[in-house]
């Protein structure tokens, strides 16, 4: 954390924004400051372009005296109708009157003003009674000690002479990395328990602490997790999944039993099971390290033929796909679960078994069903192929069908199963990854040779059709598969000519006849 005196901060909001906003907001006689995530993120060193403003009519501010304010047009609007016309033909203001709320996007800046408010909340809904407050009220309805922060801009409105307004330690939590809810945290998850989820998302994100109190609310309100609509959610679940160090936020998820109940196909991946002696690995820890592989810049399982590759289609949207495949990719493990008396535990066809369960859960949670869908289902059904193929000799063949397979994906499933291989085994670990790098190295060897990530039979079914007279029918397709399985088994080179002349002899072995041209 970065410690800021009270002319740092006067520097940092010396800019010609603040400035604009701080004379508009004087000349109206209200009171005007930046609060939350913006100011909090100055203290963390953290970029942040959005900036958040809390507006107070100093003449009706006190929650007594709320019915006084004007119902028409808040303070917030105000401010930000007269910083629009301050700042001139530039800038964008946008008024959504039913939330008493206004934007001002101004250069590459987006100003939000709000009016201070009061909430109160029903039981069976996070959508609050709301009503005009003063700063303290307002201050008292934030989520977390480290986003009740505020900073005045105007002229009045300091508190006990300050400028910045810490009502509940703020800047000590940060200074002490801990994410703690202003108020009592049972009431403050209780009243809107979307507030659980970015407890966790901040602790992920900023790596702090959940201090103990709001840790065991946390667990002692996950059920409400259940008034809160799925899209909300995903929000908060994507932003984790981004996050430098995911398995943080899983974590905290699976201990609190929120996890549970938004996605308890993962969680249900938390068990060690002993028989005779011989236990399983823990498979949701497991699945935490490798989603922790994928997400690591320096990915030091990375092989070093990935160095001249492509970069990962994983890469798009910060690789969140590719880490949605690694925290899917064993989803299919206590499914497929038998207890073998000769092997011990099995997971058999765990793979194909959770590639089918991808969709579903992609649906429910209101998860993209389009090509992201497709790819991580791809990446979770593929995922033991390259370690099959590694684990064998790596034959030009099997390369050549993982590579079909995979496609232009073929990059991130390498990524993915090399960040699959947690074993605390060194030698094993070294073993597998040796083998890798020879099914890298055939992979670049055969892309040279054939590219066969956009491979095509040469033989077509047309062809196949004018050379025989036929109408579609089976043989067509034998026959293609047949030349298809000689050229990637290297009976025959990828070209026409080899390919026709070894269609006709099996044509002919089959019994059909040529036609005259
Ligand atoms: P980021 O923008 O990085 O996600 P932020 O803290 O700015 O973090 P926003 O969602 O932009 O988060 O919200 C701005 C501020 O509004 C927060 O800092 C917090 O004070 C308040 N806030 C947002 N959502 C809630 C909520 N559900 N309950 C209480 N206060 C909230
Ligand atoms: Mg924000």
């Amino acid at each position: 954390m970065k410690h800021l005196t009270e002319e740092d901060l006067a520097g940092l909001f010396d800019t010609p924004i603040f400035r604009a906003i701080g004379e508009v907001a004087d000349q109206l006689g209200l009171h005007c400051y930046a609060v939350g995530g913006y100011v909090r993120d100055l203290f963390l060193d953290r970029p942040s372009k959005d900036i958040d403003c809390v507006v107070v009519d100093p003449r009706c501010s006190t929650s007594a005296d709320s019915q006084l304010s004007t119902p028409t047009e808040g303070p917030g609007i105000r401010v930000a109708k007269a910083l629009g016309k301050r700042l001139g033909k530039g800038a964008h203001v946008s008024v959504f009157r039913n939330f008493g709320t206004a934007q001002v996007k101004w250069k590459d800046q987006e100003v939000e003003f709000v009016g201070a408010r009061r909430e109160s909340y029903s039981r069976d809904s996070r959508k609050p009674i709301v009503e005009d407050g003063s700063l303290e009220d307002d201050m008292d309805r934030r989520d977390f000690t480290i986003n009740a922060l505020a900073y005045c801009l105007t002229s009045e409105g300091l508190v006990d002479g300050k400028r910045l307004i810490d009502r509940f330690g703020g800047l000590w939590d940060m200074e002490d990395g801990l994410i703690a809810t202003p108020l009592d945290p049972d009431i403050t998850f209780s009243d809107d328990p979307l507030r659980m989820l970015r407890c966790i998302r901040f602790a992920t994100q900023l790596r702090f602490q959940i201090e103990d109190e709001t840790q065991e609310a946390l667990n002692r309100n996950a059920e409400r997790i259940k008034i809160i609509s799925q899209e909300r959610i995903i929000d908060e679940l994507n932003k984790i999944m981004l996050a430098q160090h995911p398995s943080i936020g899983f974590d905290y998820l699976q201990r609190s039993g929120i996890l549970q109940i938004i996605m308890p196909e993962l969680s249900a991946l938390d068990i060690v099971e002993e028989r005779n002696g011989r236990a399983h690995k823990n498979n949701f820890y497991h699945t935490l390290e490798v989603l922790e592989n994928v997400a690591s810049p320096l990915a030091p399982l990375r092989g070093e033929g990935s160095k001249e590759s492509l970069p990962p289609r994983g890469e798009v949207e910060g690789g969140l796909w590719l880490r949605w495949a690694a925290l899917l990719h064993d989803i299919g493990k206590p499914r497929s679960k038998r207890w073998e008396e000769k092997v011990g535990w099995t997971f058999h066809n765990h793979n194909y078994i959770g590639q089918k369960m991808v969709a579903p859960i992609f649906r429910r949670m209101k998860l993209p069903l389009d090509e992201r869908l497709t790819y991580v289902e791809k990446l979770v059904g593929l995922h033991m192929r390259p370690i099959a193929i590694a684990d064998d000799v790596v034959t030009d063949s099997a390369v050549r069908r993982l590579l079909f397979e995979a496609g232009e994906d073929i990059d991130d499933l390498m990524l993915l199963c090399e960040a699959d291989i947690t074993s605390k085994n060194m030698q094993k670990k070294q073993r597998f990854l040796d083998n890798f790098q020879l099914v890298r190295e055939k992979l670049a060897d055969l892309q040279a040779r054939d590219n066969y990530r956009t491979w095509q039979n040469p033989i077509t079914g047309e062809e196949i059709m004018e050379t025989f007279g036929l109408k579609p029918c089976r043989q067509i397709g034998i026959l293609k598969q047949v030349v298809k399985d000689a050229i990637w088994d290297s009976v025959i080179p990828n070209d026409h000519d080899a390919a026709r002349q070894f269609m006709l002899q099996k044509a002919a072995e089959m019994g059909l006849k040529k036609v005259d041209s």
